[in-house]
C-alpha cells in the first residue's frame, strides 16, 4: 500500500490579516487587450508592472466575450496597411502559424480578422509569463485608491486569498468602464442614450456551407418580419463560420450593461435567454444551417461603451468624420462609426479607401490627472467617436501609446511630456505604411 501521509495542521485566521503589498513602476487595470499592450510594452521598457484584474484569466473580452474577429488593425481600400504595430502584429503572426486567424479581405472596406480566442488566450498568457517584470494579479477586484492631489499612489483589491496593495508611481485605466478613474474621483462620463452590449455565442452542428449562402440583408429582413413571436430585440447582425468544421460565430442580440450589481448580474441571464431564442428563430428559418445547431459556448456578456474618462480632450464625431490630426496624436484608426444605440438596429458610418482618424494623448488623460491615463474603450470621445476607437486595433495602439507617455513621465505629469519624443516612440502607429 502507498505510504500516503495523512497528517493535517490546525490554522486560525490572525486577527487583522495584513495586505500583500506589491511595489510596481506601473499599475494596469485590465487585462484585455489595451492592458495586455501596455503591460507588454513597459515590461520592454524595463518597467515592474502589476497588472491587475477581477476576471481569474487575462485577455478581458477579447477571450472571455468570444469577440472573434479583430477590426481595426489595418486601413481601408483595396490594398489595407497594417495601422497599429507592437503586439497587434506580433498576435497577426504568431495566429497565422498556428492557423488560429481567417483573414476577411474587404468587410467593411477594410480586412477584418477572425481569430480563435483558445489560441488568442493561450498567447496572451504565454506572452505575460514569458516577461518576468509583470505581476500578474487576477481575481483582484478594485476596492479603493490612495490619491494626492493629481497623483495616485496605491490602490487595494480584494482577491479570494486575501487583500493585495498595489503601490506604483504610474496607472493605467484599462477596466473598460474608468474604474479606476471612477475609484480616485476624477470626472467621468455616461452615455445619456445607453449603448447596448452583446451577448456572443458559438455554435456546432451548423451546416456551414448553407450559412455561407444567408444573404445578411434578407437575414435583416426576416428578422423585422417574423422574429417578434421569439422575443427578439435586435434585427441586424452577423454570424459566419468560425473555427471547426461545423461552428458559426454569432453576434446578433442586444443586451443592456448597467453600472449597478444587481442590474449586471441579470445582464448574463437576459444575454443567454436572448441567445437561445435566437437560436430557435434560426432553426426555425434557416433549417438547412441550423437545423442541427447547438450552443456550443456563451461568451460572457459583450459591453461595449459603459462610463469612460472626461479627458483632457473629447474626441468628437465631427473629428472622426474629418480625420481630423491632432498635434498629441498617438493612434490612428479608419473603422467605422459602429454605434449600438438603439435595441434593434445599428448606426454604421463606413470611411472611404483614404480616410484615417486620430487618437489624440488629451482623450487618455483624465483631467487633473497627472500619473493616470486611460487606455481602451473607457478613453475619452462623443459616443458615436468611442464606438470606433473603442475596436480592438485602437485599443492595442492607446495601451502601447500610454505606457509609454507614463515612461517618459517619470516622478513627472503626463502633462508636461514632450510630445514629439512621445511620437518618435509611437512612429509605427502613427505613420508607418
Ligand atoms: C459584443 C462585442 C463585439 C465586439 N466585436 C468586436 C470585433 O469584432 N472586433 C473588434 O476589434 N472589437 C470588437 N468589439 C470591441 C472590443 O472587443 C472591445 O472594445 C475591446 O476588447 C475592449 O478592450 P479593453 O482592453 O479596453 O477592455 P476589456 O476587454 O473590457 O477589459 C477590461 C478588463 O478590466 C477588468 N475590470 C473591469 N473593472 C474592474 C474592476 N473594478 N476591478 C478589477 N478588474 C476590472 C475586466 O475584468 C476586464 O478583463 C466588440 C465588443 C463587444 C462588446
Amino acid at each position: 500500500m502507498a505510504n500516503l501521509d495523512l497528517a493535517t495542521t490546525i490554522v486560525t485566521r490572525g486577527a487583522s490579516p495584513v495586505p500583500v503589498v506589491v511595489e510596481a513602476d506601473l499599475a494596469v487595470l485590465g487585462a484585455g487587450v489595451a492592458g495586455i499592450s501596455a503591460a507588454v510594452e513597459a515590461a520592454r521598457l524595463g518597467r515592474r508592472v502589476a497588472l491587475i484584474d477581477g476576471a481569474p484569466t487575462l485577455g478581458g473580452q477579447s477571450v472571455a466575450a468570444t469577440i472573434g474577429s479583430f477590426c481595426g488593425f489595418y486601413s481601408n481600400g483595396p490594398t489595407p496597411y497594417p495601422t497599429v504595430h507592437g503586439i497587434a502584429q506580433e498576435i497577426i503572426r504568431d495566429l497565422d502559424a498556428l492557423g488560429a486567424l481567417k483573414p476577411m479581405h474587404g468587410r467593411r472596406n477594410t480586412i477584418v480578422v477572425p481569430y480563435d480566442e483558445v489560441a488568442l488566450g493561450r498567447w496572451i498568457e504565454r506572452k505575460v509569463a514569458s516577461l518576468p517584470t509583470i505581476a500578474p494579479i487576477t481575481g483582484a477586484l478594485l476596492q479603493d485608491v490612495t490619491r494626492d492631489g493629481g497623483r495616485l499612489r496605491s490602490a487595494r483589491f480584494a482577491t479570494r486569498y486575501g487583500m493585495v496593495e498595489v503601490r506604483a508611481s504610474g496607472w493605467i485605466d484599462a477596466s473598460g468602464d474608468a474604474a479606476l478613474a471612477w475609484a480616485a474621483g476624477f470626472a467621468c462620463r455616461e452615455p445619456n442614450t445607453p449603448v447596448w452590449g452583446t451577448n456572443m455565442m458559438v455554435l456546432e452542428g451548423v451546416d456551414c456551407a448553407a450559412l455561407a449562402a444567408i444573404d445578411r440583408a434578407e437575414l435583416k429582413a426576416r428578422l423585422i418580419a417574423k422574429s417578434a413571436p421569439y422575443g427578439l430585440r435586435r434585427h441586424d447582425g452577423f454570424l459566419f463560420a468560425t473555427f471547426g468544421e461545423d461552428r458559426a460565430l454569432v453576434n446578433m442580440t442586444h443586451i443592456a450593461t448597467p453600472l449597478d450589481p444587481l442590474g449586471a448580474a441579470r445582464m448574463t441571464l437576459d444575454g443567454r435567454d436572448q441567445a437561445d431564442r435566437l437560436l430557435r428563430f434560426l432553426k426555425d428559418e434557416y433549417a438547412a444551417a441550423f437545423a442541427h445547431a447547438q450552443v456550443r459556448v456563451y461568451g460572457q456578456p459583450g459591453i461595449r461603451m459603459t462610463r469612460w474618462i472626461k479627458g483632457r480632450h473629447h474626441l468628437t464625431v465631427e473629428e472622426v468624420r474629418t480625420g481630423t490630426r491632432h498635434d498629441d496624436a498617438i493612434a490612428r484608426c479608419s473603422w467605422p462609426i459602429e454605434l449600438h444605440n438603439r435595441p434593434d438596429d445599428v448606426h454604421w458610418e463606413e470611411f472611404g479607401d483614404d480616410h484615417m482618424h486620430w487618437v489624440p494623448l488629451g482623450s487618455l488623460v483624465p483631467e487633473g490627472a497627472d500619473n493616470l491615463l486611460a487606455a481602451g474603450r473607457c478613453i475619452d470621445g462623443d459616443p458615436a467617436a468611442l464606438s470606433s476607437v473603442r475596436v480592438m486595433g485602437p485599443c492595442i495602439a492607446t495601451g502601447a501609446a500610454a505606457a509609454h507617455a507614463l515612461d517618459l513621465a517619470g516622478s513627472g505629469s503626463v502633462s508636461q511630456i514632450d510630445i514629439k519624443a512621445l511620437q518618435a516612440r509611437l512612429h509605427d502607429n502613427l505613420d508607418r505604411r
